[in-house]
């Protein structure tokens, strides 16, 4: 036995072991059965090592031992050890045991000074009483002593806590203690004393539960911080800063998620995008100043974001630029949508004094199968958008799928024609022009074409009206003219050239300067070129066109009206314009002989021009029959696949 054992019976030994005398540091002979125990505490009062403190306490156990009372005593040894005595009588028979406690005391003086040194509040109880707790606990939940020593219940502090107000509900949070117990569970809370935060993590380990309190007001402080900084910088990202809306980002992310749950089938019937655009807003911040222009911005945000629903998605994303996205039931109810956000628009903004009032437009666009992607029905509704605002002011349009690959196709020809003149893909055919009461070919027109190096060759009908729309056609205009002057320069002297010139390149360039220029660079004589103009020319600027074909006339150049009969074939143009032909349109050759009426126009034409003095043209002729009739009917001259095809230079026989 590690412990010391010490029996005897009316103050006689009857036994001990030798931990007994190892403990204690005696020579065993003093335990020798039937010595008296006197003999010992004389023995060791005897030795010069004993204090006073020990003497003293041997004499108190002497005292018990002669009176027969149970007593216990812990004793420091003089070599530094802790003995824990425990002696019992039982009438005349005693037993002592002696206990070496000196690595439990270091151990549990290490734990308490540990406790005490550590930051936390900690408190140890079972069921029923507190066991351990440090000062720092009661520094921390500011509770007097009494209420966290060991043996104490833990439940008075809970309500004392909970009087105080540091809990909601200290019943609720006795139960879940007992809960704890039961289940083994950690359980983790904050509570507040006075202006702290506490963080409380309790867990249980044998029927003892171990609390510890953290002090975690900074760390909370600090997190909140962090959060508001969160929150600015996620407003910075996500939020337009003048109208407070969505930003083009937010709308991207938001238009992307809805799509995902809209593709799956979640959710209403219709996902549509509104893209609403204000009308001449430029116009306002040019007269009223960017500042009056800003304050317009918020307050339509304001209305457009008071007139959706909570679960929209309301966003600014250019200047004057807002998109709505939105779930409807049907699809008829987008339009209706659309006028009430254009009312709220229209309704009078005040600014600063100033009444103003904003027009908007609209393009609307639904999520499908093809438009299953952001820039998809982005894209849709900024076309829709754009058609609307073709079209007028405050207007409100659909996507129109077929119309949308038309504009589509169009703009990509546009983007490649910008190049098509410096890429060389331009160039002229020409188409003989024969006259009738010679058999002679007399003349050539050129006819551009554009070969397209994805698209192969584009006809003239396609883009040349694209490149009048862009302006391009005064460069191409100008071109044709030199090419076909410098083509013809070296043909037969009694050989004209035509050139179609747009109306657009004659309003938009000097012409009788571009046709100077292509004479003297190719060295083409004036009589030589003739120049083919429309009708449309005629009613946009009367006075100009007649000096500048005037001019031309006097230059010696001939002109002939291309197309005639197609358009308003007005005979007041005949007379009053210095033409030297008119080419019937091939719309009325290739009627003439199915249907009376035409053949009738076209000998009302051809006396019509004999009686003014100008010459005739037939284009399109593309038959025998055509041509004798035309022969028969006094025409002049005639162009057309029966006589021969436009053909590039090479193949255009030199005379
Ligand atoms: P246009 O000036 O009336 O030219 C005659 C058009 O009729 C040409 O079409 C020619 O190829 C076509 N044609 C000639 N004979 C026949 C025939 O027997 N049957 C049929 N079905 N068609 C025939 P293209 O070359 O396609 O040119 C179309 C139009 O494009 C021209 O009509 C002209 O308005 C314009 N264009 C062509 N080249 C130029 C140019 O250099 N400048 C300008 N401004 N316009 C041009
Ligand atoms: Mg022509
Ligand atoms: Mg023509």
């Amino acid at each position: 036995l590690g412990q010391g054992i010490l029996v005897h019976q009316n103050g006689r030994i009857l036994a001990a072991n030798k931990s007994f005398c190892s403990i204690l540091g005696y020579p065993e002979e003093l335990t020798s059965p039937h010595r008296h125990v006197d003999g010992i505490a004389e023995f060791e009062l005897s030795q010069s090592s004993s204090t006073q403190k020990r003497k003293l306490a041997l004499q108190l156990m002497q005292l018990r031992r002669i009176t027969g009372q149970n007593f216990t005593a812990e004793w420091k040894m003089p070599n530094g050890r802790i003995v824990d005595v425990q002696c019992s009588f039982d009438g005349e028979f005693a037993v002592e045991t002696y206990t070496d406690v000196t690595e439990i005391r270091d151990r549990e003086s290490l734990i308490a000074a540990t406790m005490a040194t550590v930051a936390q509040g900690l408190l140890i109880h079972d069921r029923e009483e507190i066991l351990a707790s440090n000062p720092r606990l009661g520094a921390m939940l500011d509770i007097p002593p009494s209420l966290y020593a060991p043996g104490k219940s833990w439940k008075d502090l809970v309500r004392y806590r909970g009087e105080r107000g540091d809990y909601q509900d200290s019943e609720r949070h006795l139960q879940d203690i007992y809960l704890a117990f039961g289940t083994g569970n950690p359980l983790s809370m904050e509570s507040r004393v006075s202006n702290r935060t506490l963080l409380t993590e309790c867990r249980v380990s044998r029927g003892v539960m171990f609390t510890t309190y953290t002090d975690v007001t900074e760390a909370r402080i600090r997190e909140r911080k962090l959060r508001a900084t969160e929150r600015k910088v996620r407003k910075l990202v996500e939020v337009d800063g003048l109208t407070d809306l969505a930003n083009r980002h937010t709308l991207d992310q938001e238009l992307s998620w809805r799509l995902d749950t809209h593709i799956n089938g979640i959710g209403a019937n219709e996902l549509v995008v509104l893209s609403l655009n204000l009308d001449r807003f430029k116009n306002l911040n040019d007269n009223h100043g960017l500042a009056t222009g800003d304050a317009v911005l918020k307050e339509l945000g304001t209305r457009l974001k008071r007139l959706v629903r909570k679960v929209d998605v309301i966003a600014r994303i250019g200047s004057d630029e807002f998109t709505l996205v939105t779930e409807l039931d049907a699809k008829s109810d987008a339009a209706d949508l659309a006028n009430r956000l254009l009312r709220v628009t229209r309704d009078p903004v005040q600014v600063g004094g100033l009444e103003l009032r904003i027009n908007a437009s609209i393009g609307i666009a639904f999520a499908s199968q093809e438009l299953n992607t952001t820039d998809k029905v982005m894209a849709a509704a900024d076309m829709a958008l754009q058609q609307a605002k073709s079209e007028g002011l405050g207007l409100v349009r659909h996507f129109n799928a077929i119309k949308a690959e038309q504009t589509r196709k169009k703009q990509s020809l546009e983007q490649d024609l910008i190049f098509a003149l410096e890429r060389e893909q331009l160039l002229l055919h020409y188409q003989v022009q024969r006259d009738l009461k010679t058999q002679v070919d007399v003349g050539y027109e050129a006819l551009m074409r554009w070969e397209h190096p994805d698209r192969g060759p584009i006809s003239p009908a396609e883009f040349i009206p694209i490149s009048e729309e862009t302006g391009m056609i005064v460069e191409f205009g100008r071109w044709a003219l030199c090419q076909a002057s410098s083509d013809f320069a070296s043909f037969d002297e009694s050989t004209r050239i035509a050139v179609n010139v747009s109306p657009i390149q004659f309003m938009k360039s000097d012409l009788v300067m571009d046709v100077r220029q292509a004479l003297d660079v190719s060295g083409l004589s004036p009589e030589r070129l003739e120049i083919e103009i429309t009708e449309q020319l005629l009613i946009e600027d009367t006075d100009k066109t007649l000096n500048v074909l005037k001019k031309l006339r006097d230059m010696g150049l001939s002109i002939a009206l291309d197309d005639f009969g197609s358009g308003y074939s007005s005979l007041a143009y005949l007379t009053q314009f210095p033409f030297t032909k008119l080419k019937i349109d091939r719309c009325f050759i290739d009627r003439m002989l199915k249907d009376k009426r035409s053949s009738s126009l076209v000998s009302s034409i051809l006396a019509l021009a004999s009686s003014l003095g100008m010459r005739v043209t037939a284009e399109g002729v593309e038959s025998s029959e055509q041509l004798t009739m035309l022969v028969q009917g006094g025409c002049d001259e005639v162009q057309g696949y029966h006589i021969g095809r436009p053909l590039p230079l090479d193949r255009v026989a030199k005379k």
